[in-house]
């Protein structure tokens, strides 16, 4: 009797990558690949590489710990995941980090932008690129404050958001909220062009952070992604980052073949640089303007982007690089401490397989409750460096034989971080109900990543299907 040539794992739910319909799909593992196989009623088979390394894979599962609850939800159930965003009650983790676009608008017209930005009125969607109003701003931090309490993270994006001409005024809207930790993640242009506004900034720390792109060394790479030679605009910004010290983390974005060699490169640059506390990795998610990209040639997975850190980076071993509790198969994160000229990895600190077994194991975790709420504490994204200072001397008290530097403080902290989100490939409905990386929706809705920018940014690729959906009554 013949066997199957692949176990058969999981059925889960996921989107038609053509017409973006939820179809059934099956969770394999097969030469050595985790692949999502779907089946559409128009458009057929499809199988999607999710994970090229299928013990990581499963090790992910394990991570899996119950989520926190947001203090109120914005949307009801109604036609079932993805359509009810949100966040509706079926949502399973609060907003660790939470997007507030300040504008359309961007001087940089990158092909591979997800919202869609540029620097004029518009091409190819409905409405004019704007600045959001101060007053829809303030409505959406309110929006964020009422979910969240204490929000965890805020990041302030766009478009690009320093070019909003009220962008220390909306700073100002933060500085006088609850939020714990604030980014700002832009192009790096103004940054670079204008010392004053860095200067400027500065003066909001602590609890600020730049969350700078910074893909590529190289001419040819940063013109596929940004549509110019960036190079030395990512030196200056840099150079006025370091000048003040402005925490910054580098944000690489991933496309296979075209830039994931430059990985140990790029972490060994942020590593001398005195500003940076760490490098966060995210392969191209396949939603908005993706010019030249072709998905089943350029898709970059999770696992793939580890390995490729392993390979390409002396400082992390396969146990520094561990699932992020709150999302774990779309978040991985490794920390590292910089003492004294040296990089060493937090898990480095540790009996190295004593910490990995503790990490997965839940029996341990019940042995050890308070240890495991501290990991659980320091690798939840809505930690930013600083707190997880806190976290760290916290973590490390509790091991007898580590000693706790005196003057350990948040310039010691590197973090790597490697963000996949989904998208109509590798859509998973039991992962996309974890996301904890939210947008605000203009009018007060709080929407994961995912979806927003595939159903709920006006012109996205599913926006009139959920419309119209949304539109009719829900069938009883
Ligand atoms: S992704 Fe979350 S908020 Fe959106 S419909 Fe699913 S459960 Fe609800
Ligand atoms: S990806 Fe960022 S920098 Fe590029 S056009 Fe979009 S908003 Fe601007």
């Amino acid at each position: 009797m013949p066997t199957r040539p692949y176990l058969f794992y999981a059925l889960t739910n996921s989107l038609c990558s053509q017409c973006l319909i939820k179809v059934e799909a099956k969770i394999i593992f097969q030469d050595g690949g985790v692949y999502l196989v779907k089946h559409c009623p128009t458009h057929g088979r499809e199988a999607v590489l999710i994970a090229d390394d299928i013990d990581y894979y499963r090790m992910t599962q394990a991570f899996i710990k119950p989520g926190d609850m947001p203090l109120r939800f914005n949307t009801p159930i109604k036609y079932g995941c993805p359509y009810d965003c949100g966040l509706c009650p079926d949502h399973e983790q609060h907003s660790c980090l939470t997007l507030i676009e300040l504008t359309d608008r961007c001087n940089l017209t990158c092909p591979i932008c997800y919202a869609d930005s540029g620097v004029d009125e518009r091409e190819s969607t409905r409405q004019p690129r704007r600045h959001r109003s101060l007053a829809v701003i303030e409505q959406m931090l309110d929006a964020v404050v009422a979910n969240e309490g204490e929000p965890q993270v805020v990041q302030l994006s766009g478009g690009e958001p320093t070019l909003h001409p009220d962008f220390f005024a909306v700073m100002d809207l933060v500085k006088a909220r609850p939020i714990k930790h604030l980014m700002i993640n832009t192009n790096g242009l103004r940054l670079a062009q204008d010392r004053a506004f860095c200067d400027r900034l500065s003066q909001y720390m602590p609890g600020i952070e730049v969350y700078l792109q910074f893909d590529s060394f190289e001419e040819h790479a940063l013109r596929e992604l940004r549509g110019a030679d960036l190079r030395a605009v990512r030196e200056q910004a840099i150079a006025h980052l370091n000048e003040f010290n402005l925490s910054t983390t580098l944000v690489v974005t991933l496309k296979k073949g075209l830039n994931d060699h430059e990985i140990g490169k790029i972490i060994d640059f942020a590593l001398q640089q005195r500003c940076v506390r760490g490098v966060t990795f995210q392969p191209i998610q396949v939603a908005g303007r993706l010019e030249s990209f072709e998905p089943t040639r350029d898709r970059y997975t999770l696992t793939e982007v580890r390995r490729a850190i392993l390979e390409q980076s002396p400082h992390f071993q396969p146990q520094d690089i561990l699932p992020v509790p709150c999302h774990p198969d779309s978040l991985a994160m490794a920390y590292a401490l910089k003492l004294q000229g040296k990089v060493i990895p937090l898990t480095g600190l540790f009996d190295v397989p004593t910490f990995v077994d503790l990490v997965p194991n839940s029996v341990l975790y019940e042995q050890h409750p308070e240890l495991k709420e501290r990991i659980f504490e320091l690798f939840s994204t809505s930690h930013s460096p600083v707190s997880a200072t806190a976290s760290l001397k916290q973590l490390l008290c509790c091991l007898p034989l580590v000693p706790v530097p005196s003057s350990f403080t948040y310039e010691n902290i590197f973090r790597i971080m490697i963000v996949q989100f989904l998208d109509a490939y590798n859509f998973d409905v039991r992962s996309v109900k974890r996301s904890c990386i939210h947008i605000v929706h203009p009018d007060g809705r709080i929407i994961p990543f995912d979806t927003y920018n595939l159903f709920y940014r006006e012109g996205s690729a599913g926006y009139d299907m959920v419309t119209q959906m949304q539109q009719k009554p829900a069938s009883v």
